[in-house]
């Protein structure tokens, strides 16, 4: 584990951080890490669970969770959508404002977002991470004691290629990985009910056995999850009782 090198500061009043990554973008990691941290809440009713979004040039949680609003990095800055406290830089810049950032402020702006929000007491932490293996997965993992990191990937050669080495930059950083999810794993046509795997089959399983961790189960690419995404109600709580949903339950039960 990760915990206690040297350099590394918890958050105050977190007890676990999950960070959700993937090599590329597109694949469904922000989809992905809200409905996994709203998963956790689901399959453990007693916890509490917050979501960070670290994709400082490309917030998506807001959109996700349909929230808005500029708050102060103060106490007032908890957001709560159903049963979730998330933060983002989404809430803090014009929608249409680039962020042209250098590496430097945009540690400084995670920082703040890690530090400088009152999380309250949580027994986990989400943070969705921007794709790839950058200054800011690494700043994280080195900074923060991370409990484990959860790759999502989807079953292509091209974002598996990715996805392994994001899974080696946390091995080599210390962080457990805590496992894979295959995302858009398979489509059902809704008429027809045949199945097609669009993006190919089973290669994060293949790839979870081949790095020795967890896969950590397959989630579907359907119409509902990207249709409820949009509309900023993640299908764990807008269809509770899917298949779709239960993809996501049994995913966050798995970690
Ligand atoms: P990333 O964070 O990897 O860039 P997103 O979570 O933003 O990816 O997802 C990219 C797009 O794919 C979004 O439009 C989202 O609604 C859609 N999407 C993600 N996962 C699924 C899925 N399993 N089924 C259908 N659409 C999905």
């Amino acid at each position: 584990m990760a915990r206690g090198l040297p350099k590394q500061k918890p958050i105050t009043g977190v007890k676990q951080v999950i960070v959700v990554a993937s090599g590329k973008g597109g694949v469904g990691k922000s989809t992905t890490a809200v409905n996994l941290a709203l998963g956790l809440t689901a399959v453990n009713p007693s916890k509490s669970v917050g979501v960070l979004d670290a994709d400082v040039h490309g917030p998506s949680i807001p959109k996700l969770m349909n929230l808005k609003g500029n708050p102060e990095l103060t106490d007032s800055t908890k957001r709560r959508a159903v049963c979730l406290l998330s933060m983002s830089m989404g809430f803090l810049v014009d929608d249409a404002a680039p962020i042209v950032w250098r590496g430097l402020m945009v540690m400084s702006a995670i920082e703040k977002l890690l530090r400088q929000v009152n999380w309250g007491s949580l027994d986990y932490l989400v943070v969705d991470m921007p794709p790839g293996t950058g200054d800011v997965q690494l700043s994280i993992s080195q900074n923060i004691p991370v409990a484990g990191a959860v790759i999502v990937s989807t079953p292509q050669d091209i974002a598996l290629l990715d996805a392994r080495r994001g899974a080696e930059m946390f091995k080599k950083v210390n962080v457990p990985v805590l496992g894979l999810v295959q995302n858009m794993s398979v489509f059902q046509c809704p008429n027809c009910h045949h199945q097609t795997h669009i993006f190919g089959s089973d290669g994060a399983r293949r790839l979870a056995e081949t790095l020795g961790v967890h896969f950590l189960g397959d989630i579907p690419l359907h119409l509902n999850i990207r249709e409820m995404s949009d509309r900023g109600q993640p299908v764990v709580v807008s269809s509770p009782d899917s298949p779709e949903a239960e993809a996501y339950k049994k995913v966050a039960a798995a970690v």
